[in-house]
């Protein structure tokens, strides 16, 4: 063996044995302080479970975007009144971080108003939006921007938006804004607020710093309906906007009727809507990867159906779909994290530490306890 050769070698292990044993600093990780995201994404699969991601992706060609994330945990869904939650609750503890009754939106178990991540990051300058494909007044995306006693009252949920703590509203919902029991005319309203409005039946890009935009009168078509990618083009729509007026960013984008195939046992509409949302988390994979300030959160509120994956006797390479249910069930979800701060969302936590999460890393000195 070559002298100098064998000298370098020998020097090479002395070095690793002095990093693993902890008596030299890693090179390049001394002290460095965890990155802060500067974006962030946060995707709902409404009534997204393992099973509904499981059914699906097994035996799927394209890319799995679930198997790109880093850091896998598991969120425990209960509400404050039932172990079994509604999108209401389910939606309102990832925005304000308390666990209230079903039905609720933005407020507490009391009916107690609480500020949200919107209004939180909206105080420190960030841009907010959501994107989803029920209305934009439904409860999920509701629960992001208004405090009302039950998500029933979408004409009262619309008002919230005049509060501009969203500055992107992409979905379906118009008449909540124009067809109003009080004959408001919230379109003109909001326009005179500063917001760009459209309303159409296809979605064309519009430049601005604050947009509510609906393609439909109520909820979104079906994907087997014809929707296309209306998902992802709308949330490139936003990122591009959100990006362009403001430093830094939250987006909410929602699968909204994931949990409606599930309501209704029809595998085939689930499956459709969850493939639309793997082709939406690949896209925002790819940006975030480009930009590397950015952390994308994946996860559900619940799981819709009791669906599970039982033998199949005649073709044992397939399944039988089973569904228990045709409302939701109180299993804890799935939340995948990639990005700068995925780190946290590792482990088993409530819901309510969803919140926590983000608005530690959101909010600079926002730190909260953390209710494992
Ligand atoms: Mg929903
Ligand atoms: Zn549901």
């Amino acid at each position: 063996m070559n002298t100098q050769n064998f000298f370098f070698k020998k020097v090479c292990l002395l070095l690793t044995l002095l990093i693993g044993l902890g008596i030299l600093p890693k090179f390049g990780s001394a002290k460095k302080k965890p990155k802060k995201p500067t974006k962030v994404v946060l995707l709902i699969g409404d009534g997204m479970g393992l099973a509904q991601i499981s059914s699906v992706m097994v035996g799927y060609t394209g890319q799995n975007a679930f198997e790109r994330f880093e850091v896998i945990g598991l969120s425990k869904t209960s509400s404050a009144d039932n172990y079994v939650t509604d999108s209401g609750a389910g939606a309102t503890v990832f925005s304000i971080g308390k666990k209230t009754y079903n039905g609720a939106i933005g407020v507490d178990s009391a009916g107690k108003e609480h500020r949200n991540l919107f209004e939180l990051v909206k105080d420190k300058g960030w841009g907010t939006g959501v994107v989803v494909t029920s209305s934009i007044t439904h409860a999920t995306p509701a629960a992001f921007y208004a405090h009302v006693a039950s998500r029933k009252s979408e004409d009262e949920i619309a008002e919230f938006l005049v509060r501009k703590s969203c500055d992107i509203a992409i979905g379906g919902g118009k008449k909540f804004f124009t067809d109003r029991k009080d004959k408001r005319n919230l379109f003109s309203e909001l326009n005179e607020l500063g917001y760009k409005i459209a309303a159409d039946t296809n979605l064309l890009f519009i430049d601005s710093k604050k947009l509510i935009y609906t393609l439909a009168d109520n909820g979104m078509k079906k994907m087997q309906e014809g929707r296309g990618d209306y998902l992802k083009k709308a949330t490139q729509m936003a990122q591009s906007n959100l990006n362009k007026y403001y430093e830094n960013y939250f987006l909410m984008v929602e699968g909204s009727q994931i949990d409606w195939g599930g309501h209704e046992n029809d595998f085939t509409y689930m499956q459709q809507e969850l493939l639309d949302f793997n082709s939406v988390l690949n896209q925002v994979l790819d940006e975030a990867k480009k930009d590397g300030n950015t952390l994308v959160i994946v996860t559900a509120d619940h799981e819709t159906g009791g669906l599970s994956m039982l033998e199949n006797k005649s073709n044992t390479d397939t399944f039988t779909v089973n569904y228990a249910s045709k409302g939701h069930s109180g299993i804890m979800v799935p939340v995948f994290a990639y990005g700068p701060g995925a780190e946290d969302f590792s482990g088993i936590y409530e819901n309510t530490a969803i919140f926590d999460k983000l608005k530690k890393l959101m909010i600079k000195d926002g730190a909260t306890k953390y209710r494992n």
